[in-house]
């Protein structure tokens, strides 16, 4: 929703400033689907605005529900045909989450990801991405459906950790973020957004300095520089030592706990000697108490790679605790409906 453009429009037609007011409250909070539903406006004025406005900037082609109601999916086509993936994910009842995408496609490459395999097709502007968010409010606004069991239909996390590498489209990104978080628009907290990266040394320096309080997740998946420039073709760029020494300019500056995320790929990254390894280098850059590593299980998305077996996820978690690493193993949400971390490719 372009609310500058629908601003200056309302003050073209001489109407008064406290209309906006309603509209921005109606659209951001309320999470209204058409402007024939704000009640407040007149007739005639519902009217213009709908002829005129739309309130998103793309159309849903297609919507996928996981039967335990804790993920859904949804596939946007934009103005110019091009397609996007969007998921909202409740990791507990009446919690919902949003990841967005920030790009079509990927120019990442990273091997095990599905998104990565599209190769990349444009970056979305600051209004696509935050058109994501008022999608899933307008959806759970409407939803009817029982299974999903919701008592609050509030959205109170957005992550970045959709389609696409974020720091590589930092302009509408950090566009996006300012949005979501004016007090007078989403009004969402700095805390309740994060931004994940494959590792772009300059990126985390950015977000250091212009969003401090907002979260950072790092798709680290290797910690050897042979191993990552293979499967993570940003390593070949940024290494492990630049990133080192990002992070440790961003603990100087923010203070902030850092998520670091690993993806469990059997006998690509899951040994013994792996976990050891990871301990060794999160602990090479200090502050080990503000690094908390994530061990994801992997989600097929094509039959290159297998995920780790229960058994040595299990293990691996024990190893880092041992090198005095902090890990949870995480359940990865949207499997079935293929939302979940690198699968989505719209498809
Ligand atoms: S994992 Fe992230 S950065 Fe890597 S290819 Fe996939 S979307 Fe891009």
């Amino acid at each position: 929703m372009d609310i500058e453009k629908l601003e200056k429009y309302l003050g073209e037609i001489g109407e008064k400033s406290f209309r906006i007011k309603q509209i921005r409250k109606a659209v951001f909070v309320d999470g209204i689907s058409s402007f024939e539903e704000i009640s407040t406006l007149s007739k005639e004025l519902r009217k213009k605005l709908d002829e005129n406005f739309k309130i998103l900037s793309f159309s849903a082609e297609n919507i996928l529900e996981a039967k335990d109601g804790q993920s859904v999916k949804a596939l946007l086509e934009l103005s110019d045909g091009n397609f996007l993936e969007t998921v909202l994910i409740s990791p507990k009842p009446g919690d919902w989450s949003v990841c967005v995408s920030t790009q079509v496609g990927c120019a990442m490459g990273c091997r095990f990801c599905a998104t990565g395999k599209m190769g990349f097709k444009r970056n979305l502007t600051a209004e696509e991405i935050t058109d994501q968010v008022l999608f899933w409010r307008q959806y759970l606004n409407g939803i009817k459906n029982l299974k999903f069991k919701i008592k609050n239909c509030d959205i109170s996390n957005v992550v970045y950790m959709g389609m696409g590498e974020p720091f590589n489209n930092w302009k509408e990104v950090s566009e996006s973020i300012r949005i979501l978080t004016n007090k007078d628009l989403f009004a969402f907290g700095s805390r309740s957004i994060s931004v994940s990266t494959s590792g772009i040394a300059e990126g985390i320096e950015k977000l250091a300095s212009e969003f401090p309080q907002v979260n950072l997740a790092i798709s680290l998946h290797f910690a050897n520089d042979k191993k990552r420039d293979e499967f993570m073709p940003v390593n070949k760029k940024d290494n492990l030592e630049s990133l080192k020494i990002a992070l440790q300019k961003y603990f100087q500056k923010t203070k902030r706990k850092v998520f670091v995320e690993y993806i469990l790929l059997e006998d690509a990254n899951d040994t013994k000697e792996d976990a050891q390894e990871l301990a060794r280098y999160l602990k090479s850059i200090g502050n080990t108490h503000l690094l908390h590593v994530n061990l994801i299980g992997y989600n097929t998305t094509s039959g290159d790679f297998r995920s780790s077996s229960g058994n040595r996820t299990h293990k691996f978690k024990e190893y880092l605790l041992l090198g005095g690493i902090n890990a949870t193993i995480r359940k990865s949400l949207g499997e079935e409906i293929k939302g979940a971390c690198g699968q989505l490719a719209t498809r």
